[in-house]
């Protein structure tokens, strides 16, 4: 029995260092990937149910690596998280949007101009620099802060209230305006709703997931927009995949839906064809 709990600890050791090493690969690959310009923006419609127009883009990084193709975020986004390379990712990515919306509002003039969402990532969202350096990108791109919003997370608040107190007003007198991401997943209490003016409330995709057939997802749906009207905020459900949940939230006066149903993120020149075709009458 000694000899085989000895043998299992090699194979979970191997097992350990096959991990860590894939990790340092990844760690080694992200650098080159930030100089050799690797990462891409897709983008994913967000729509009004009283309107039907997009509302929102939300961008969406995607990593095409050389050997390995198109990765996930879900794969590098906490190894970036990790190692602090976050922190060059993330200002690629608000970079990157906030000068593709520029160029979407010169060239697509028919339409009403779009706004942008962007991911932060939890080191970017503890930077009490934040502010300066979103100002700042808005002054160099040329896009009005109101096309700007940001997407945090409930932990992301919960994990320094008092730092996050004073960067959302800072936000908010820029003129951003900022969405509670995955709400609901975040095991917290509720109490940050009422100490932070936000904007938006995202239902968590678990939640529209099974919603229809559901009750009790459908009454903590339903209960999870009437809390964001309540208190003055959008609903947005994410994930949406079904005509039966979209009419269930239409229904249920939730504001806006994102989802596959309505459209998978798409590349910056799918997304334009996208645009300007939907507004050639
Ligand atoms: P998220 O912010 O919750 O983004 C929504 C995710 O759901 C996206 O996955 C999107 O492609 C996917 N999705 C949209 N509609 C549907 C649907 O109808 N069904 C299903 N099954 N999925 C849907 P993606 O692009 O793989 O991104 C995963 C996560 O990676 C994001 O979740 C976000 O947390 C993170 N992420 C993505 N881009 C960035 C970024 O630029 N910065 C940071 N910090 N995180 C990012
Ligand atoms: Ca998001
Ligand atoms: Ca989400
Ligand atoms: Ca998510």
């Amino acid at each position: 029995a000694k000899a085989l709990g000895k043998s299992r600890y090699v194979v979970f050791e191997a097992a350990m260092r096959d991990r860590v090493q894939a990790l340092l690969r990844v760690e080694t690959d992200l650098r080159a990937a930030i100089a050799n310009q690797e990462f891409q923006l897709y983008y994913q419609p967000i729509i009004s149910l009283k309107t039907h127009e997009i509302v929102s883009l939300e961008a969406l990084i995607r990593w095409q690596h050389p050997q390995r193709g198109l990765i996930s975020p879900q794969e590098f986004i906490p190894v970036a998280e990790e190692t602090g390379l976050i922190l060059a990712i993330g200002q690629w990515v608000l970079e990157e949007s906030c000068q593709q919306l520029w160029q979407w509002h010169q060239t697509l003039t028919e339409i009403p101009p779009l706004s942008i969402s962007v991911n932060l990532s939890r080191k970017q969202f503890s930077q009490a620099s934040l502010g300066k350096q979103i100002q700042s990108i808005l002054s160099e791109t040329g896009v009005s802060a109101r096309h700007l919003k940001l997407e945090i997370t409930e932990t992301m608040i919960m994990e320094n209230e008092v730092m996050v107190s004073e960067l959302i007003s800072q936000l908010r007198a820029l003129g951003l305006q900022l969405q509670i991401d995955d709400f609901g997943t975040g095991y917290s209490s509720l109490s940050f709703l009422h100490n932070f003016p936000l904007d938006t409330l995202k239902i968590d995709r678990s939640f529209i997931e099974g919603l229809v057939t559901d009750t009790e997802k459908s009454e903590i749906v339903r209960t999870m927009i009437t809390l964001a009207h309540n208190l003055g905020m959008t609903a947005i459900a994410e994930g949406v995949e079904t005509q039966a949940q979209l009419q269930w939230l239409q229904q249920h006066h939730c504001d806006c839906v994102q989802g596959y149903l309505l459209s998978k993120p798409l590349s910056a020149a799918q997304m334009q064809k996208a645009l300007m075709q939907s507004h050639r009458v």
